[in-house]
């Protein structure tokens, strides 16, 4: 006889990987149950109340894409307002734009034309370019110098990327710093995509609408009760980190973690944009978030008496702490790949999302690839 299953899907997280296969599942006339283990949905997406402010809770999270149909796909649920990221740099005290434009190089050089800014630029890169000799730059350190050359490397990067990563820029993949824009323009937009915006009602609007089709439990442990759990469904999609689904049998895969201490402070502004990073090492904190910058805007911002603030700390990731950022690194890559050929072995099981995947992705990414997962 056919073993009747209360549920097609155990999905296994409820962030935006798993909400988004749920809601795909559910609209396919599929039964969904999704677990977990902390006491919220949404994984790093949640955001919770404090005086009347909708706080980022794990962090500042705007969306940004290129892609039509996940643009689509969220405004189909959510309306977006009109937030367009546009962060600040505190280094000693002086105030720089972000990402690397026009503004930025007029405040570091008092330069005003895109040719004076490339001049320099290409004067600061020489030694680099020599020393490359025709070679692809092989890690952080050597690809920033390559893009924007030593003054805004020492400023900008440097004590910043090493407080967050917790490791010398020459040991980190090139590919991290590629993340940022270089613009010879008057534009502080940090992301080149098409469309951005951080939803009206919040991200947890959002989710809710992704899990309203499934049966949802919280507060609990999937790989502490995998066998009854695994019972109760057809398939599982599992977005923890792939190396605690195999109990870490061949080795712990590095994270980065960010410790979030929230303030509510009695003013009505604090710095007057969403982020500032803080980029040199005497600063204990990577950068603060004023999370009422994110959703009023213009006079918006006084007629709420109060602000709330969060300082970031990054460190190592340890066992009980939520892993954030994987270090992609030769090492970790490696045995990465070793468990994705454990993870083959597991053919009642999609693998999804940043932790299973171990990848630094942003959240389109993530629902990109959530949208494409046959079910
Ligand atoms: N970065 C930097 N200075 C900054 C902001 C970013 O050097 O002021 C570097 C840093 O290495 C960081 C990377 O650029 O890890 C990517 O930054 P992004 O803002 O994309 O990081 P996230 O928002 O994901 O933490």
């Amino acid at each position: 006889m056919e073993n009747i299953k209360p549920f097609d899907y155990l999905i296994v997280g409820s962030g935006l990987f798993g909400a988004t296969v749920a809601y795909r599942a559910w609209q396919a006339g599929k039964r969904c149950l999704v677990v977990d283990r902390r006491q919220h949905t949404g994984g790093n997406v949640h955001q919770e109340q404090m005086s009347g402010i909708a706080v980022h809770t794990y962090g500042p999270h705007i969306f940004h894409t290129s892609n039509t149909q996940v643009w689509q796909f969220v405004t189909s649920l959510v309306k977006m307002n009109r937030f367009i990221n546009s962060p600040l740099a505190n280094f000693h005290g002086k105030l720089y734009h972000l990402p690397f434009n026009m503004h930025t190089f007029r405040q570091m050089w008092g330069v005003t034309t895109a040719d004076e800014a490339r001049s320099i630029i290409e004067s600061q890169r020489a030694e680099i370019i020599a020393r490359l000799n025709g070679r692809e730059p092989q890690n952080l350190e050597e690809q920033a110098l390559c893009l924007v050359g030593e003054d805004i490397y020492r400023t900008l990067i440097k004590e910043y990327t090493e407080k967050q990563w917790g490791r010398p820029c020459s040991k980190l993949p090139a590919f991290i710093i590629r993340r940022l824009p270089v613009r010879y323009t008057f534009d502080n937009n940090y992301f080149n995509d098409i469309y951005q915006g951080i939803p009206e009602e919040g991200y947890n609007t959002l989710i809710n609408k992704l899990l309203q089709g499934a049966e949802v439990i919280l507060g609990v442990d999937y790989l502490h009760a995998k066998k009854q759990l695994d019972s109760l469904a057809h398939k599982v999609v599992y977005t923890g980190s792939l190396d605690e689904y195999f109990g870490f049998s061949l080795g712990h895969l590095e994270y980065r973690t960010v410790r979030f201490e929230h303030k509510t402070l009695d003013i009505p502004d604090f710095q007057h944009n969403a982020v500032v990073n803080y980029t040199s090492s005497d600063v204990p904190w990577t950068r603060i978030i004023e999370h009422k910058h994110f959703t009023l805007f213009g006079e918006q911002v006084k007629k709420v008496p109060q602000t709330v603030i969060t300082h970031e700390y990054s460190t190592e990731w340890r066992s009980g702490l939520e892993p954030f950022y994987p270090l992609n690194n030769e090492r970790n890559s490696q045995l990465f790949k070793q468990y994705e050929q454990l993870a083959i072995n597991e053919t009642n099981v999609i693998f999804g999302g940043r932790l299973a995947e171990y990848t630094y992705y942003d959240m389109d990414k993530v629902i990109e690839k959530a949208l494409q997962i046959p079910l």
